[in-house]
């Protein structure tokens, strides 16, 4: 029907040859005619049916009030006076559809200036529902973000801030003019400089991020923990523009669930110190239990090695200090068996030195623990570089050494080692460590107890046989004369001189045997009970050497010995004359026992502080590993026992110069001679 019209070139309407009613159905809105005084429709256009879902023929000779259930903004007597008078009214009014629904029309009445029958009026409708929907939509948006407390700002895809909300003010210090036209980065922490491009790429490729948790500055540079969700900003055409972010501070929810976290790592750490302690417990019992089991030194240890390792070591060693003073490796356990001849690579290629931590242990009695040796540790430490590399295969990162202790008496050194396993000791461990050196001291010195006193029991066994051999000697010689004596008496014959004065030298000879045996072991156990006291006075040791050589005179004829005294000037002190008397007889009589018959010499001197006294012999000598033996309590030199006697004399006489503070020793040639010096404080 548009074909109808015509224009002139100026764009003037000429004239349109079509009917009102074709025309109004051209238009999009809704028109009609109704009857101020019948009320009644008259004309209903397409809008109109379009609108309201009413046909024409039900429309029309209906009342559009009551078709419509049209709701007035004014009372309708108001606005037919403004039609009275102007012939026009222009407003809002609400109409429902066929089936219910309301529509906000924007409605417009004219009466008049148009051919329209008396008491007709033209209504014309414009649907705006949606659009007040929008824009009330639009203020209730723009009242939400102003009165949120999320901080909601705005920025286009290059972060720059295109609005902000009250709560960002509040939350970032800026205000609405100072931000707005400025960078988003000025928001972000210097660590997190990659974090706006990235998120801003993602939202320009459509993305929502969501709850995003990271942290932001504030105005006066104070830090502020945030959750931000992004979305895309899309303008009509569906082109996105720029990115929509809320913010919301979690700074007290990250405070607590760090605090939470910090509670359950609490929780968490009582457990395991806990756990430990309970370990430590059973670890220290079980010890305790392996320790008891043997007197064998080096297999309770090896088995108290094993028990720590994997409990509460990686690797474990136990050095003991050997008779001479030197460490000895009885023991080491290693979780991995292979690294243990690693170990002791190191160990015999790097040594523990004087100024180690081992040596400190022995010398101070004081454990020595490293909670976390580091690899600057390890290259500070390495004598050079084979030994770095020692160290850093096996992987040692914590350690503690303490002192096996008994009665006093440092025994040895025990280390548990942390390697692979990544374990570290703490201070809560280092009485466990001590605990356990402790309880293993005690099980050496017990099995080292134990070997003496096996000793000792074997010794004494020996010595009541020798001794019980040793008086039944004299005895039967005694006896022999008894019977020689009584066999003369029973034959009623008189006794010949010489025979009585033999039977009677035999009789005195064993009756002083007998006398020297029985206060040898007078004096031992004289010893043994610490009841030894010294009686003193002032005399010369020559004198008294020769007087005990003059004694000697049968004996050493017998032997065939001659003696020779040699003093050098006066040797006089305050000593026992009786004790020392016996350590010379003593180490006489061993010289003619073990001399062989040959010179024996005797050398006295003297230094105005010290006196020494001597006896050389040229008989078999001692082999060096007995010269500290022999003057220990029953040690007799095996080789020579038909010679040898108690194995007291040299005791006895140690007993009686070390009571004056002095020394005795032996020193020999095998099978050239042994000397005996003695040295006594004048
Ligand atoms: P005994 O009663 O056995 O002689 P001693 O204590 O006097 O006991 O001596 C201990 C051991 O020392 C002897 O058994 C002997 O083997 C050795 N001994 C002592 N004196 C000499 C010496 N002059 N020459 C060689 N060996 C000796």
């Amino acid at each position: 029907m548009i074909e109808h019209a015509r224009q002139d070139p100026e764009g003037e309407p000429v004239e349109i040859d079509v009917s009102p009613s074709a025309l109004l159905d051209l238009a999009y809105d809704a028109i009609f005619v109704w009857n101020l005084n019948t009320e009644e429709i008259t004309l209903w256009n397409r809008g109109a049916e379009e609108l309201y879902g009413y046909r024409r023929e039900e429309a029309i000779g209906h009342s559009p009030h009551e078709l419509l259930r049209t709701e007035f903004p004014d009372s309708l007597s108001e606005i037919q006076r403004a039609i009275d008078r102007t012939g026009h009214w222009e407003g809002r009014l609400v109409h429902h559809t066929r089936d219910g629904r309301p529509l906000i029309i924007s409605s417009r009445w004219a009466s008049r200036g148009i051919n329209l029958a008396p008491g007709a009026v033209l209504e014309i409708n414009t649907d705006i529902t949606h659009r007040t929907r929008s824009d009330e939509q639009g203020a209730l948006l723009a009242a939400i973000v102003q009165s949120s407390s999320d901080t909601i700002f705005s920025k286009t895809l290059d972060g720059i801030i295109t609005s902000w909300n009250p709560a960002a003010e509040r939350m970032y210090g800026y205000t609405a003019e100072e931000i707005i036209g400025k960078s988003v980065n000025l928001l972000v922490p210097g660590d997190l400089p990659g974090e706006i491009p990235t998120m801003l790429d993602r939202v320009a490729r459509g993305e929502r991020i969501e709850h995003h948790e990271t942290r932001r500055v504030r105005k006066d540079g104070t830090e502020v923990s945030v959750s931000i969700s992004v979305s895309p900003i899309q303008n009509t055409s569906g082109d996105i523009i720029g990115a929509a972010t809320i913010a919301r501070d979690i700074t007290e929810r990250v405070r607590m669930e760090e605090e939470r976290g910090r509670l359950l790592a609490g929780e968490k750490h009582a457990r395991e110190a806990a756990e430990w302690a309970r370990e430590r417990v059973s670890f220290l019992a079980a010890a305790s239990a392996v320790l008891g089991t043997s007197l064998d030194v080096e297999a309770t240890l090896t088995n108290l090695a094993w028990l720590a390792v994997p409990r509460v070591a990686d690797f474990c060693t136990v050095l003991i200090l050997d008779e001479t003073g030197e460490l000895r490796r009885l023991v080491a356990a290693h979780v991995d068996p292979e690294r243990i001849a690693l170990a002791e690579e190191l160990e015999r290629r790097y040594p523990p030195t004087p100024d180690s931590g081992t040596y400190r242990i022995l010398t101070t009695g004081e454990p020595d623990m490293v909670e976390v040796i580091t690899d600057e540790m390890l290259v500070r430490g390495a004598r050079d570089p084979d030994h770095l590399r020692l160290m850093r295969e096996l992987e040692i990162g914590s350690y503690i050494s303490a002192p096996l202790v008994a009665r006093g008496r440092i025994l040895g050194v025990i280390s548990l080692v942390m390697a692979e396993s990544g374990r570290h000791y703490s201070s809560e461990d280092l009485s466990l460590v001590m605990d356990l050196a402790r309880r293993a001291g005690t099980a050496v010195d017990n099995a080292a107890l134990y070997t003496e006193v096996q000793e000792a029991l074997r010794l004494r066994e020996e010595f009541l046989s020798i001794a019980s051999h040793e008086l039944r000697t004299p005895l039967t010689a005694l006896q022999l004369q008894v019977q020689l004596l009584r066999r003369q008496i029973g034959a009623g014959g008189a006794i010949p001189v010489d025979l009585s004065s033999r039977v009677v030298e035999g009789v005195e000879r064993q009756v002083k045997r007998l006398g020297r045996l029985t206060n040898d072991l007078l004096d031992v156990s004289r010893i043994a009970a610490g009841r030894f006291e010294l009686d003193t006075s002032r005399f010369d040791l020559g004198t008294l050497a020769e007087e005990v050589v003059a004694r000697f005179e049968d004996e050493l004829a017998a032997a065939g010995s001659a003696v020779e005294v040699r003093r050098t000037g006066p040797a006089s002190g305050t000593w026992d004359r009786h004790r020392l008397d016996q350590v010379i007889a003593n180490l006489l009589s061993n010289a003619v026992k073990y001399g062989a018959g040959r010179p024996i010499r005797v050398q006295v001197s003297a230094d105005g502080t010290s006196a020494c006294l001597s006896v050389s012999d040229e008989g078999h000598g001692i082999a060096e590993e007995n010269l500290i033996r022999i003057f220990e309590r029953f040690e007799r030199v095996e080789t020579v026992s038909r010679t040898a006697g108690l194995g007291l004399g040299l005791f006895i006489a140690r007993q009686i110069v070390e009571a004056h503070g002095g020394t005795i020793r032996a020193e020999s040639v095998p099978d050239r001679g042994s000397t005996f010096i003695v040295e006594l404080p004048q």
